[in-house]
């Protein structure tokens, strides 16, 4: 059996080594367009590479139901145990689940190794522009018109999402042609602006834990996070604001805001209490005492006398009209290989000799390791049943 992975991220990667694991007899060809593979894998959790979560669930992921059901058999266990059975250390922080050496291209050139050592064959600047059916093989084409028949092939190409690492989306346009069904790609897990960027860029740099509310256009809470929001001259940025940017993409609210309480861990009353006790010991300069002065001269300059309005502002901070960054700004795309045209095992309905897997499937996770889960998720489906 010749099978050919087109596109050389984690997902291409995982499935090589997992179909060679299970059939060595196999041989297994990847074709990646640029000069190296996985680059954006070397850019993964802050250059730590986030691989997986403890607490996986499908709560974290735009179709629960659809990854509940893949994790009834690929649990966290059995995932923890997959890359530790490639002979890679795994390293716990919390919930999140890097590789020992805690460092991504570390982790890109272990598995370099293993391909190399399994015997995956990988092709470098080998841009794949068309696949077709020839009698019982598949046919991929390259830019150059040049091709190569197989027996299967995998398509593993990414999203749209930081195109300079590699994946671009371009394919779409052939999967249009060929009747590939597929949700348009949007930008997901990024940073947002908002109307209010007059009030974030005197904020610029500075960061505050905060409970992140979305509430939509009848004032009803419809999602909350904790985390830290980093205030930017644009907007609001933060691993929780990356995950509210997607919330809020999958929600498709009308007019939604997002507020802020900047003291979660004090109700509204609490906070008061506390900054009538400040400003008696303090006087005027008594909100020196929680935020630097950048904060202070912002609350200051809305006239706020009061305390309790001051608590007002602090525990709900409304920003509105969010919007998403762009692709080169957003950690995973959005939509993708629309599930209903593939059949359980990711095989296209209309051809089973030709897969899809990892971000350009229309499956999508939230931050804290859920992507490069879904990489290794699917590339086991396939791996089991190709
Ligand atoms: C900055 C950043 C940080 C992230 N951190 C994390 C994290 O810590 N944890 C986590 O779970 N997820 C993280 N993600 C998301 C995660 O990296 C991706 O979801 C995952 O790498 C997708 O893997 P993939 O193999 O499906 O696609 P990709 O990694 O995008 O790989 C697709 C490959 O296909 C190649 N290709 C595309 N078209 C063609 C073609 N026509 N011919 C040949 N080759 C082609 C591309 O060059 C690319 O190398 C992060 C993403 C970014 C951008």
């Amino acid at each position: 059996m010749k099978i050919g992975i087109i596109g050389g991220g984690a997902s291409a990667i995982y499935c090589a080594l997992l179909i060679k694991k299970r059939h060595p007899q196999y041989t297994v060809e990847i074709f990646e367009k640029e000069k190296k593979v996985a680059k954006k894998l070397n850019a993964t959790g802050n250059g730590h590479c986030n691989l997986l979560n403890r607490s996986i669930s499908g709560s974290a992921f735009n179709n629960p139901k659809y990854i509940d059901k893949l994790l009834s058999k690929y649990d966290y266990e059995y995932l923890k145990s997959t890359i530790e059975s490639f002979g890679q250390v795994l390293k716990e922080e919390g919930e999140l689940i890097y590789p020992q050496s805690y460092n991504a291209p570390a982790y890109n050139d272990f598995l370099q190794m293993q391909m190399k050592r399994n015997g995956v064959v990988v092709h470098l600047d080998s841009f794949v522009a068309d696949f077709c059916p020839i009698d019982d093989k598949l046919k991929i084409i390259f830019k150059d018109n040049s091709s190569i028949l197989f027996d299967k092939i995998v398509f593993a190409c990414g999203g749209k999402s930081q195109a300079n690492l590699g994946s671009d989306g371009k394919l779409t346009g052939i999967f249009k042609k060929r009747g590939v069904e597929f949700n348009e790609y949007r930008p997901g897990l990024t940073p947002l602006q908002i109307k209010e960027k007059d009030i974030t860029k005197k904020l610029d740099g500075y960061r505050h834990h905060s409970v992140v509310s979305i509430i939509n256009n009848e004032g009803k809470l419809v999602y909350k996070e904790e985390g830290e929001v980093l205030f930017r001259d644009y907007g609001l940025s933060g691993i929780v604001i990356f995950n509210i940017s997607t919330v809020l993409s999958r929600l498709n609210l009308i007019n939604p805001t997002i507020s802020l309480d900047l003291f979660p861990e004090y109700s509204k009353e609490e906070l008061e209490k506390n900054l009538i006790k400040s400003r008696d010991l303090l006087g005027d300069q008594y909100l020196l005492s929680l935020f630097p002065s950048n904060v202070v001269d912002l609350v200051k300059s809305m006239n706020l006398k009061k305390p309790y309005e001051v608590a007002d502002l602090l525990k709900n901070f409304k920003f509105s009209a969010p919007k998403a960054l762009g692709f080169d700004k957003s950690q995973v795309s959005l939509g993708g290989i629309k599930l209903s045209v593939l059949n359980d095992d990711l095989s296209w309905k209309k051809d089973n000799r030709v897969f899809f897997i990892g971000e350009m499937v229309d499956i999508d996770g939230l931050c804290g390791g859920f992507n490069l889960s879904w990489a290794l998720i699917s590339a086991l489906v396939v791996a089991d049943n190709i």
